[in-house]
């Protein structure tokens, strides 16, 4: 948060919480993309609108419905919790700060392939940051949120684990804060490998989990990390919908794609489940799915079952509820996919 001072009404200075800094990032990238038009990569017209899980320059002002997020059980406010939302909040400032080096220079560089990048890339974030996914695809204009812009057309989508056993607390505030750590904990690791990126050479731009720009779970889906499950998370074959999900957008092409629709079968299981809609305690899934957006290169339909509106209360008053997380049958882990993934098998053959 960013302080100033005020005086009160028996002149005693008090301080005054401004907005948080990573506010002013997003409004200063927002306003010189206005005034830079031809450098950016725009979402499309008929793009998806966006998520609500992040405050924004947006939001500023605005509370959830049943106030704001609580940092801790009632009675008990949590220090552990205050620390994560200090470095989520970080983190997100890092990420919008340190593409303003792009600004007094929007234009594109030279193209130089990048022989052995992969790899190297792969080896670092494995040894520095352990058990994280990466896949690479194009960004569909469509999928960038309406009205907002990134710099590049290419995007590296990271998706990090969240704790099976916290997970299985949801709605508990215990679930929140894993929810809220591997936030925290994925916006390093896309700033990072921005960073790391760029010291070869690549320019590039991290978003932060909570950055806003993009849908990640479309287009974790179509780099071919999962698929879209009924409640709207990336079902990932390793940990089900238990993971959060970052990209990084790269101005060229430097690797192969990951694209695949493996993962697809995945909509099918879905139809027969429905255990979220029935779990949910918002009544936010709704038994209906309807398109959120048609002719997405590389992925057709977008579907959706979630009412936003709905699912914002519980969502804001657990700092994440989760409890379609939790009982996903995808969220054991283990051989679940395969286990689940024949019985689809069977039932066509
Ligand atoms: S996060 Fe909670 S309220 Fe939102 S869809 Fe999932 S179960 Fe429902
Ligand atoms: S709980 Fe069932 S319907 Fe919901 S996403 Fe998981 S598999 Fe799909």
């Amino acid at each position: 948060m960013t302080e100033s001072s005020s005086e009160n009404s028996s002149g005693t200075p008090r301080p005054v919480i401004g907005p948080p800094d990573f506010m002013k990032y997003e409004a200063r990238y927002l306003e010189w993309g206005r005034e830079h038009p031809d450098f950016l990569y725009q979402a499309h017209p008929n793009s998806i609108r966006s998520g609500f899980a992040r405050p924004s320059t947006e939001r500023a002002g605005s509370s959830p419905p049943g106030g704001a997020p609580p940092m801790g059980p009632p009675g008990r406010p949590n220090p552990a919790m205050l620390k994560t939302m200090q470095n989520l909040q970080k983190g997100m400032s890092q990420s919008w700060e340190d593409i303003e080096q792009y600004y007094d220079k929007p234009e594109p560089s030279l193209y130089e392939p990048k022989p052995g990048l992969w790899d190297e890339l792969y080896k670092f974030v494995a040894k520095k940051w352990g058990d994280v996914r990466i896949g690479f695809t194009e960004l569909p204009r469509q999928m960038i949120f309406r009205d907002k812009f990134t710099l590049f057309r290419y995007a590296l989508v990271v998706s990090q684990e969240m704790n099976k056993d916290k997970i299985a607390l949801a709605p508990d505030f215990q679930a929140g804060q894993e929810v809220m750590r591997v936030y925290s904990s994925l916006g390093m690791v896309v700033n990072d490998i921005a960073r790391w990126l760029r010291k070869k050479g690549v320019r590039c731009q991290s978003n932060h989990p909570m950055g806003g720009l993009v849908n990640t779970p479309s287009l974790a889906g179509k780099a071919g990390m999962g698929w879209q499950g009924r409640s709207g998370i990336l079902v990932t074959p390793e940990y089900g919908p238990r993971v959060r999900l970052a990209p990084v957008f790269v101005e060229y092409k430097y690797f192969e794609f990951t694209d695949n629709h493996d993962h697809e079968w995945i909509t099918e299981y879905c139809e027969q489940c429905k255990i979220c809609e029935k779990e949910c305690p918002g009544q936010a899934i709704n038994s209906k799915k309807v398109v959120n957006v048609a002719d997405v290169p590389g992925i057709n339909t977008i579907w959706t079952c979630i009412d936003r509106e709905k699912c914002l209360g519980p969502f804001s008053r657990t700092m994440g509820c989760s409890v379609c997380i939790k009982v996903c049958p995808f969220s054991q882990g283990d051989n679940t996919y395969e286990r689940l993934k024949g019985t689809i098998e069977k039932k066509t053959t």
